[in-house]
């Protein structure tokens, strides 16, 4: 499984799609604007093991802003939702305001329509991001994906009940081996964040994401058979309603 895959944006894309839909369980393809969710998710339809997430990457909300209404009138006809959030890393300070527009009313909508399982972006904006998700408590399921804020709102996030999707880069880094050692195991699923996300130089295919097992039966002390185990409960828990 790969609960956080820009599936759409490898140069191959369409040549590993059975291999994806025939490996992994459950793939979530995140997208980046909601035209390109419209886009993918016809493209990838006859795949069912291959979810597409209707998103706005807060990376690029200046480019995208004039989505926003498209982004929000389509979260009732959305069962994921993914990549939104906010980036609060000097790079991206100039977009910082559309961005908390963007993310309050998506994670608003998401409550209007009865929650969503939702994958968030949280780079130095974890307390702003769980600010929000703690005003529309209904929003649904967050998914904080590759976490990187500080212990106390990895606190917070893990009261609210926030899973945590975590990458082979995270979970091989001392700060990522912190966090996750602090966070129950119930909360976790594995991710690849592809092809973005590289290693040695080759982005982390889907059917890699659960790569991160090794790395989990040490850090929990626990058979590599019994993390398989435990991520797959999350990920039923996490689609059931
Ligand atoms: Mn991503």
């Amino acid at each position: 499984m790969d609960l956080h895959t820009h599936l759409d944006l490898y140069p191959n894309a369409l040549t590993i799609l059975d291999k994806v839909n025939n490996t992994n369980r459950f793939t979530l393809a995140v997208t980046t604007s909601p035209r390109a969710w419209f886009a993918t998710k016809k493209v990838f339809s006859g795949y069912s093991n291959i979810k597409v997430a209707l998103g706005l990457h807060p990376e690029i909300v200046v480019q995208k802003f004039n989505e926003l209404d498209l982004l929000l009138s389509s979260i009732p006809i959305a069962e994921f939702i993914g990549e939104v959030g906010i980036d609060g890393s000097p790079k991206h300070d100039i977009s910082i305001t559309k961005q908390e527009v963007v993310f309050d009313s998506v994670i608003r909508e998401c409550q209007n329509a009865g929650g969503r399982i939702i994958s968030i972006h949280s780079r130095e904006a974890a307390s702003k991001v769980l600010a929000v998700l703690k005003k529309y408590p209904d929003s649904g399921k967050p998914i904080l994906h590759w976490f990187s804020g500080g212990i106390s709102d990895l606190k917070i996030a893990i009261d609210m009940q926030c899973y945590f999707s975590a990458n082979q880069l995270m979970v091989n880094s001392i700060k990522g081996k912190n966090l996750i050692t602090k966070i129950p195991k119930h909360l976790i699923l594995p991710e690849s964040d592809g092809p973005f996300a590289t290693l040695k130089g080759n982005p982390i295919m889907p059917w890699e994401a659960m790569d991160i097992c090794p790395a989990l039966s040490d850090l929990w002390g626990i058979p590599l058979n019994e993390v398989k185990i435990i991520l797959n409960n999350n990920l039923d828990e996490l689609l059931s309603c």
